[in-house]
C-alpha cells in the first residue's frame, strides 16, 4: 500500500493556519514578532510589529487584540494519556508582548529618524537565519508601486483612521494635510482612552513619527466652522472624512437634560484636556461596555485626587455605581475591565434599564429610577430588551454619566457635500470595499465607515482609504497580494517543555497604588525574562510537518509519538468521498488508480503543536518540518 499526504493543495493553505496574522485587520505577523522575542531578537520583533501598523506602540498597550482571540494555543485541547480532553490552554499574551517589543526597540526609546529609517526600509518579516526568504519576498515587491506626484489630500480628523490614512498617503507620494478640531491629535486615543491605560507620551511619540514622514496636522481647526467642506473639495485632490463617532448618545429619558448628567466620552474628554466637569460624590454610570468602565474608573481616580486635595473639607470617599442592562455574563465589557473595576471599588448592578432621572426643585439630580430587564436579546441575537415594569428601584445619586454608545457629527457636509448621500442620519453611504462615498473624490474611514469598533479596525480602514485615494488620483489599481514563501527546516527542534509552560500573567500594579495619581499605569508590562518565557509558548503555526507519501513505510511511528494525538493512519477507502479528496487522490496517485491499495495520514491542524516529534521519529525521513510565511504586499496595476 502506498501512503498519501492528505491536505488541500494551494499555497495559501498553510499560510491560512497562521490564525493570529489572519485575524489582525492589518495582518501583522504576530507569530513573527512573538518568535523573535522568544529568541531575543527584539529589534526585529519591533520592526515586524511596526511594519504594517503606524500605531504599534499604542496597540501594544490597548489593542482589543483579535489575534489573541484567534491564537491556536488558546484552543489546543490538553489531553491525558488516553487521549481524553482535560482542559483548553490559554492564548499567547500577544498584545503584552507587542508592548514589550515596542518599549524595547520602538519610538519609546528610539529617535524618530531611526524609526522612520526602519519603516522606509521595512522588509517583510523573516525567520531566524532565513535570509533567502527575505530575498524572495523583496524580489516580489521591488518597485511595485510608482509614487504619486505630491498631490495634496485633505484628511478630516486626526484619530487613528485619519492618521493611518495620512501615514500611508505620505508613503505613497502624496502631501496629506490633516484637519483636527481638538487641540491635540490622536482622536479617541488621546481624548477617550484614559491615561492609566495609555500614557500620553507614547501617543506623542507615535504621532511624531507620522509628522516626520511629511504629514501636516493642523490641530484646532474644525471643518464646518474654521474651514468649509466645500473649500477642502476645491483645494485638494481628494478628501478623506475620518471624524469618528465622538458624540455621546442620549437616551431621551425624562430629566436627562440639565446639570449633573453628562455623556461618558464628554467626561473622558474633559479629563484628558484638564477641563474637568463638576462631578458630585455619588455617581451612577449607565452602560455595560468598556467605555462605561473607562468612565467609572476615571471618575474614581478623579474623585480620589480631589478628596486628597480637599481632605480637610470633604472627608470620606465617593461612590461609583455602574448599572448595566445586561447580566454579568452578557455584559460586553472585557473580563479584565470588570475584574480591575471590582478591585478598584466600582460597584456593579446588572439587569436594570433606566426609566427616568430624578431632580429636586432646584434642578439638581437626586437619583435614577430603573426597571428590571428580563432579557436583552431575542432569539436571533437582536437587541430587543424586555422589561418588568412592576419591578423598579431608584438609586439615589447626584451625578449621572451615560456610556451607551456614540454617534458621528457630519453636519459640515451641508456646505459642499450635497452629493454625499447618507445611509442613515449622520452616517454617509459608503462602499465597504473602496471606502468611496457617492461624492466624487470623497472617502470615509474609521468608525464613521464601519461603526464603532477597535483601534486596529480604524487603522486598517485608514490604510484602505489611502489606497483608494491612490487609485482615484493616479488611475492605477493597487493590488494586495499575499506573498508566500516556504523554507525547509532540517533538524528543527523546539524549546524543551514549551508545551507545558503556563501563560505568564501580565504584571499589574497593586490596586492601592493605582490611586496615587490618575495616570499611574495599571498594567506594568513584562520584563525581558517574562517576555521571553511567554513568547516561547507560541506554537509557531507557520512551521508545519510536511509528509512525503512516496517515502512512508506505514510504520505508524509518527502516530504513536504524537503527544496531542493529531495524526491518524487510515485506509483510503475508510474516508468519506468528497470532491476535494477525489482531486487529491488523482493528483497524488494519477487518474484511475486503485485507491483501495493505499492509506492516508490524517492530521488535525487544530491539535498539532508543531513539536516535530513525528519528523524526529520517522525512520525514512518521510516527514520534514517546513516554515511558511506570508506577507500582504501592494502592487500597482
Ligand atoms: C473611551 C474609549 C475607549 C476605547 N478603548 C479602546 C481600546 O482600549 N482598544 C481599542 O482597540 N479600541 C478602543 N476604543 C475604540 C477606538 O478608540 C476607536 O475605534 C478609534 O479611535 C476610532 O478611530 P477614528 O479615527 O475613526 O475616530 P476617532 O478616534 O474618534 O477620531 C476622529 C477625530 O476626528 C476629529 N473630528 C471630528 N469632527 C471634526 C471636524 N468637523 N473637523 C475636524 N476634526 C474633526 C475628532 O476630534 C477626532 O480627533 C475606545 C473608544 C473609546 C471611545
Amino acid at each position: 500500500m502506498q501512503p498519501l499526504h492528505v491536505g488541500i493543495p494551494g499555497e495559501n493553505y498553510h499560510a491560512g493556519l497562521i490564525a493570529c496574522q489572519r485575524a489582525c485587520p492589518v495582518h501583522t505577523d504576530a507569530r513573527g514578532y512573538v518568535r523573535a522575542i522568544a529568541e531575543g531578537r527584539f529589534d526585529e520583533a519591533y520592526l515586524i510589529a511596526r511594519g504594517p501598523n503606524p500605531f504599534a506602540s499604542i496597540c501594544g498597550r490597548i489593542c482589543g487584540a483579535p489575534c489573541e482571540a484567534a491564537c491556536r494555543r488558546g484552543h489546543v485541547p490538553q489531553v491525558d494519556d488516553d487521549g481524553r480532553f482535560v482542559a483548553e490552554d490559554r492564548p499567547i499574551a500577544i498584545r503584552a508582548l507587542k508592548r514589550f517589543a515596542c518599549e524595547t526597540a520602538g519610538p519609546e526609546i528610539r529617535p524618530v529618524e531611526s524609526v522612520l529609517e526602519a519603516v522606509r526600509h521595512f522588509v517583510p518579516p523573516v525567520a531566524a537565519g532565513a535570509d533567502e526568504m527575505a530575498a524572495m519576498i523583496r524580489a516580489a515587491v521591488d518597485g511595485a508601486v510608482p509614487p504619486a506626484d505630491g498631490e495634496r489630500v485633505a484628511v478630516i480628523g486626526a484619530g487613528p483612521a485619519g492618521l493611518s490614512a495620512a501615514h500611508d498617503l505620505a508613503l505613497l507620494g502624496f502631501r496629506p494635510v490633516v484637519f483636527e478640531s481638538e487641540p491635540i491629535a490622536a482622536g479617541m486615543l488621546a481624548l477617550g482612552v484614559p491615561a492609566y491605560r495609555l500614557p500620553r507620551a507614547v501617543i506623542e511619540r507615535e504621532v511624531d513619527v507620522i509628522r516626520a514622514l511629511g504629514v501636516e496636522i493642523r490641530c484646532g481647526v474644525r471643518v464646518g466652522d474654521d474651514v468649509s467642506f466645500a473649500d477642502l473639495r476645491r483645494e485638494y485632490r481628494a478628501v478623506i472624512i475620518a471624524v469618528g463617532a465622538k458624540s455621546s448618545r442620549a437616551l431621551g429619558l425624562p430629566g436627562e437634560r440639565g446639570p449633573g448628567v453628562y455623556g461618558g466620552v464628554d467626561l473622558l474628554r474633559s479629563v484628558a484636556l484638564a477641563t474637568p466637569l463638576p462631578l458630585g460624590r455619588d455617581i451612577v454610570v449607565i452602560g455595560g461596555g468598556n467605555v462605561a468602565y473607562d468612565v467609572a474608573r476615571t471618575v474614581l481616580r478623579q474623585t480620589a485626587r480631589d478628596a486628597a486635595r480637599t481632605a480637610a473639607r470633604l472627608p470620606g470617599t465617593s461612590r461609583v455605581r455602574l448599572v448595566s442592562l445586561e447580566s454579568l455574563e452578557e455584559m460586553p465589557a472585557d473580563t479584565i475591565e470588570i475584574l480591575e473595576g471590582d478591585e478598584e471599588g466600582v460597584e456593579r448592578q446588572h439587569g436594570w434599564g433606566p426609566v427616568s432621572i430624578e431632580r429636586d426643585e432646584a434642578g439638581g439630580v437626586t437619583g435614577v429610577t430603573f426597571r428590571r430587564c428580563l432579557r436583552v436579546w431575542d432569539e436571533a441575537r437582536r437587541f430587543a430588551p424586555v422589561f418588568d415594569d412592576a419591578a423598579t428601584q431608584t438609586l439615589a445619586c447626584d451625578t449621572v454619566l451615560l456610556a451607551v454608545g456614540q454617534s458621528p457629527v457630519t453636519s459640515f457636509l451641508a456646505d459642499g457635500g450635497a452629493d454625499v448621500e447618507m445611509a442613515r442620519p449622520g452616517w454617509p453611504k459608503v462602499d465597504p470595499a473602496t471606502l468611496r462615498t457617492t461624492g466624487d473624490g470623497v472617502f470615509v474611514a474609521g468608525d464613521l465607515a464601519h461603526g464603532t469598533r477597535l483601534l486596529i479596525d480604524a487603522v486598517a480602514s485608514g490604510k484602505a482609504a489611502a489606497r483608494a485615494v491612490y487609485t482615484h488620483v493616479t488611475g492605477r489599481v493597487l493590488q494586495t497580494d499575499a506573498v508566500t514563501a516556504y523554507l525547509a527546516l532540517p533538524g528543527y527542534r523546539r524549546e524543551q517543555g514549551y508545551e507545558s509552560i503556563r501563560r505568564v500573567a501580565v504584571p499589574v500594579c497593586d490596586p492601592a497604588e493605582r490611586f496615587v495619581h490618575p495616570e499611574v499605569q495599571v498594567e506594568t508590562g513584562y520584563d525581558r525574562e517574562q517576555a521571553m518565557r511567554e513568547a516561547s509558548r507560541c506554537l509557531d503555526c507557520g512551521v508545519t510537518p510536511v509528509f512525503d507519501g512516496s517515502r512512508c513505510v506505514l510504520c505508524g511511528g509518527c502516530v504513536d509519538v504524537c503527544p496531542t494525538r493529531c495524526l491518524k493512519l487510515v485506509p483510503l477507502d475508510a474516508l468519506s468521498p468528497t470532491a476535494d479528496l477525489g482531486r487529491l487522490i488523482e493528483h497524488s496517485l494519477g487518474a484511475g488508480a486503485d485507491s483501495s491499495a493505499h492509506s492516508a495520514i490524517l492530521k488535525d491542524e487544530e491539535r498539532c503543536i508543531r513539536c516535530a516529534l513525528c519528523a524526529m521519529r520517522c525512520p525514512v525521513d518521510a516527514i520534514a518540518m517546513e516554515r511558511v510565511m506570508f506577507s500582504t504586499q501592494w502592487r500597482a496595476l
